[in-house]
């Protein structure tokens, strides 16, 4: 067993206006920071339109081919923009996604992880925002339901920012469990603890700015980690954004490089009591290209030297 490590060169044609957060370098940096790391590297497909099609409406695909500029940059929200290379990035993010899922459960790697652009989690049925176009990780939690036939599938969302879109997503579907922990008071203002799904399928977990590791960890050991034991997924996905750490310019949380490597490890120990390790992972937020690339290495040595 290994580790797969699916990305496309596609997602570094998705370009952003000078200046953007969300810049095609850190997907650069996290591909360098995996260099040596012994994964199997595969190249991302293009997710299909019916995959696509369990999270959003034809008519929300066919709104973002329109919008798709031919030069230059198209401005859809505040935040979120397309270039020409950019629906084909969204497909190949979102196919990477997919494929990770087939190779875990097909038995080909034990876990996986998509370094993808644009991400995805805030990304609403027929809404593209905060720098997502196609919700990666929701549309890989529907697919393993529904075309490889898993009864239950689990989502931890550990970036800094409500995982809005995911929720939005997800929610409506009692199989799907959705975790997500989220900086509050921060944008999009969504995840207040209280919400907790129409099904009582979601968790929601405030944490206030300068929380630190120590907050952390204690939340995820009382809170989050027993409910995804009781919840026993056939499936572990993580929204892996990285921009909950001390040097991020987004966010205020103040995690280290390794507590990136310490809730990788914790998440592998319940899928592994679970569901045999099965763990995908994808590529979300994170702002300070050295913290995203030092994060994203730590996280994908841990899935590596935990899919042996
Ligand atoms: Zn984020």
């Amino acid at each position: 067993m290994t580790t797969a490590m699916i990305t496309h060169p596609a997602c570094l044609n998705h370009v952003t206006p000078d200046g953007h957060p969300e810049q095609v370098a850190r997907l650069q940096v996290v591909l360098d920071a995996l260099s040596d790391i012994p994964l199997e590297r595969l190249s991302a497909p293009m997710a299909a339109d019916d995959d696509l099609k369990r999270c959003h409406p034809q008519s929300y695909i066919d709104r973002l081919r329109a919008a798709l500029p031919s030069s230059g940059s198209r401005q859809l929200d505040a935040d979120t923009h397309m270039s020409p290379g950019s629906l084909e990035a969204a497909y190949r993010a979102a196919g990477a996604v997919l494929l990770a899922v087939d190779k875990v459960l097909n038995g080909d790697v034990k876990n996986a992880f998509a370094a993808i652009r644009p991400p995805g989690h805030h990304a609403e049925q027929e809404i593209p925002m905060g720098f997502c176009l196609f919700g990666n990780v929701a549309i890989a939690a529907k697919y393993a339901l529904d075309h490889h036939g898993l009864r239950r599938v689990a989502i931890v969302d550990f970036d800094v920012h409500h995982g809005n879109g995911t929720q939005a997503l997800c929610e409506d579907d009692p199989r799907i469990l959705t975790i997500t922990s989220q900086q509050m008071p921060l944008w999009p203002g969504t995840g207040d603890p209280v919400d907790t799904g129409e099904f009582d399928n979601v968790l929601n977990i405030a944490l206030p700015p300068a929380s630190g590791s120590d907050v952390f960890h204690k939340v995820y050991e009382e809170q989050v980690f027993p409910r995804l034991m009781a919840f026993a997924p056939e499936l572990l996905i993580i929204s892996a954004g990285f921009d909950a750490h001390r040097d991020d310019p987004l966010a205020q949380l103040e995690f280290e490089t390794e507590d990136f490597a310490w809730v990788t490890h914790r998440l592998c120990d319940i899928a592994e009591a679970s569901c045999n390790g099965r763990v995908v992972s994808a590529l979300e937020g994170g702002y300070n290209l050295d913290a995203l690339a030092a994060s994203a290495a730590a996280h994908v040595s841990v899935l590596e030297e935990r899919g042996r």
